[in-house]
């Protein structure tokens, strides 16, 4: 793991149509090299622009593949290793957070760091020895300051929000669901989308306004051949949030 605990990066998405229709200009730019992002300010070319200085800076030109390659391949690495871990989006509406968290099929360089995940989970799985894996997912959405349950029986159902004194703040009857491959991750994690409340806004036709949270829950219990038993040496979690 790296020493840093927590690393924020930036993704610079290209102009959409709505932007190129109007003409818009594009003030960003970025030295991948330096992890340094440049915006600057449109008419005054005489001010140097501001710059401001991530753990990792990523332009129009990149691939999810390599910001999953090179910050969250670690992350989802220690989860396996007994860490916990969590990717948290942040930006305004039609900034790319669905783009990078859950991502398109083709280029199959930018499928989603979700999916990403799944498979990086699974290929662990398969190639571990003496242990045993149980890997349980969970979807919910807030929105409007309302909990839901977008793999529950009734998604529209508000779901409670509970403080356990060790186990911390959590969604009370929350469902959990077991999975045992990247397709059964894949599946649950396209149904969850599908459930999600979708609101239009100008920026961008598909965004929901809503803000989710997809946890995989890992299991990990070590079955030594030595032993006469099994014990789980420690629960974990990988938590992606889109906001
Ligand atoms: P958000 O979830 O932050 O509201 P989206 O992920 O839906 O935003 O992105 C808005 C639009 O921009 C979508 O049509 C998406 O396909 C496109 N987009 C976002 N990031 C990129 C990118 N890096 N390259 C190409 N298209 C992108
Ligand atoms: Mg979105």
């Amino acid at each position: 793991m790296a020493s840093e605990s927590v690393k924020v990066v930036v993704r610079c998405r290209p102009l959409n149509d709505r932007e190129k229709a109007m003409n818009c200009k594009t003030v960003i730019s970025i030295d991948s090299s330096h992890c340094q992002c440049f915006i600057e300010k449109p008419g005054a070319t005489e001010e140097p622009p501001k710059q401001f200085t991530f753990d990792g800076t990523y332009y129009i030109n990149h691939s999810t593949e390599q910001i999953y390659n090179e910050i969250a391949y670690p992350l989802v690495e220690g989860v396996t290793e007994g860490y916990n871990g969590t990717i948290f989006a942040y930006g305004q509406t039609g900034s790319g957070k669905s783009f990078t968290m859950q991502g398109v099929l083709d280029p199959p360089s930018q499928r989603g760091i979700i999916p990403r995940a799944f498979e990086h989970i699974f290929e662990t799985i398969q190639c571990a020895e003496n242990t045993k894996f149980l890997v349980r997912a969970s979807y919910l959405e807030i929105y409007k300051e309302e909990i839901r349950d977008l793999l529950g029986k009734e998604t529209k159902q508000k779901m409670e929000l509970k403080e356990h004194p060790e186990r911390g703040v959590y969604v009370r009857d929350l469902s959990m669901h077991t999975v045992h491959s990247v397709g059964e991750c894949e599946r649950i994690m396209d149904q969850g989308w599908k459930n999600r409340s979708v609101g239009y806004t100008l920026m961008n036709k598909d965004s929901s306004r809503s803000h989710s949270i997809f946890t995989i829950h890992l299991e990990i219990c070590n079955t030594g051949w030595y032993l006469n038993h099994t014990y789980i040496t420690s629960q974990k979690f990988l938590i992606f949030n889109v906001f």
